[in-house]
């Protein structure tokens, strides 16, 4: 285990944000992880895991021991035949983990390709694209408890996974580390094309003998035209979540603003964060190397002023301009590292 004093953060978050870790060790098997976490411990610093850093915000320093989580290893635990479990450690690649079960004919991931990260952090968030989320193919996630050292392991409902959120964003926020996930995939699956731009992309088919390689390859070509590579562009994808609105506001709303679009799911109804951006007049605004990219007014960009505090400034003023226009709070979808939590 080497541990590597003052070490620059910039190559190791997608907004290519300046900020140094007081310690880094880079995690290729995970029993150092103990080991570490006794160290830090010691000398009283935070534990902060990383996986590539693409939902990150780097607000300043980190007073912490920074933990890349780089194992690698994906193993099928179990075949019933129709279905395989495969157990996936944490420093696995997410769009190379989707690549390997396609090739396996193993299926269900394939909405979810090109997702950047690793597999360690997709239950964070409970990860999701074009219509499908993470959480239908959990069987349980493996960590380790910071403060003792110890393993334990989480089924499916114990995650509590909802929208872009867990348990893991919640009561266990910054006291576990994802070691490995477990992963039920069916060997046939219909596949889900009822996203608006999957349907479209397949419109001339009829939605007929599409197959999960098809809907891979649809999704890599839509994404790749449609988002910003933060290798070009340094972002962190989607910099605000979309907010959820009950339906009787959500009423209110289509009446003053004909024309906002509206997602009905569950009881509430979501409300596309991009178009409220837009709306308040700041897609394409840059100024002192941050700004917000002219397509995508839901991604924020570091044109190369490489200060997250100001990156933060930018938000809190769009946040601002949202909740002044439409009564709307809008929510920070990226974890806020460093002097600013
Ligand atoms: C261009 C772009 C497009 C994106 N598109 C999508 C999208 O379509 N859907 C979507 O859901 N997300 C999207 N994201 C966000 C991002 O890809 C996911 O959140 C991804 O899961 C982050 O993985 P990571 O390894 O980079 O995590 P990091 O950014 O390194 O970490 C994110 C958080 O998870 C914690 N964490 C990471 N690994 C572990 C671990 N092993 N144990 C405990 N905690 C851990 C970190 O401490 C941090 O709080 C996008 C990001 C970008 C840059």
């Amino acid at each position: 285990m080497r541990i590597l004093r003052g070490e620059d953060l910039k190559p190791c978050n997608s907004l290519s944000l300046l900020a140094r870790a007081s310690a880094l060790v880079n995690i290729h098997d995970s029993r150092d992880l103990p080991r570490a976490c006794k160290w830090a411990r010691e000398r009283g610093l935070d534990v902060v895991a990383l996986g590539q850093g693409s939902n990150v915000v780097l607000a300043g320093d980190l007073e912490a021991l920074v933990l890349r989580l780089q194992t690698r290893g994906m193993e099928i635990l179990e075949d019933r035949g129709d279905t395989v479990l495969l157990r996936v450690a944490a420093g696995e690649d997410w769009h190379g983990l989707v690549q390997w079960t396609l090739q396996h004919g193993f299926h269900g991931l394939e909405n979810l390709a090109l997702i950047p990260g690793t597999a360690g952090a997709a239950p964070i968030q409970n990860i999701g694209a074009y219509g499908v989320e993470l959480e239908s193919f959990v069987e349980r996630v493996h960590a380790l408890e910071i403060s003792s050292g110890d393993s334990l392991s989480l089924d499916a409902a114990e995650c509590r996974f909802s929208y872009r959120d867990s348990i893991f964003k919640g009561e266990l926020r910054d006291r576990t580390l994802i070691t490995a996930i477990e992963l039920r995939l069916p060997r046939q699956s219909a596949v889900n094309i009822s996203y608006p731009a999957l349907e479209d992309y397949f419109r001339d088919r009829d939605g007929r003998d599409v197959t999960p390689g098809d809907v891979f390859a649809a999704v890599v070509d839509i994404r790749s035209a449609k988002l910003p590579d933060p290798a070009t562009f340094p972002n962190a994808g989607s910099f605000f979540k979309n907010p959820v609105v009950t339906p009787e506001r959500a009423r209110e709303l289509a009446s003053a603003f004909p024309g906002m679009p509206q997602f009905p799911q569950g009881d509430g109804v979501k409300l596309p964060a991009a178009w409220l951006i837009e709306h308040c007049g700041w897609k394409g605004y840059r100024d002192q190397g941050i700004g917000v990219h002219p397509q995508h007014a839901l991604v924020l960009v570091n044109y190369g002023g490489d200060s997250g505090e100001q990156l933060l400034a930018l938000a809190d003023r769009i946040a601002a301009s949202v909740r002044d226009s439409f009564v709307i709070e809008l929510e920070i979808e990226p974890r806020v590292y460093g002097r600013r939590q």
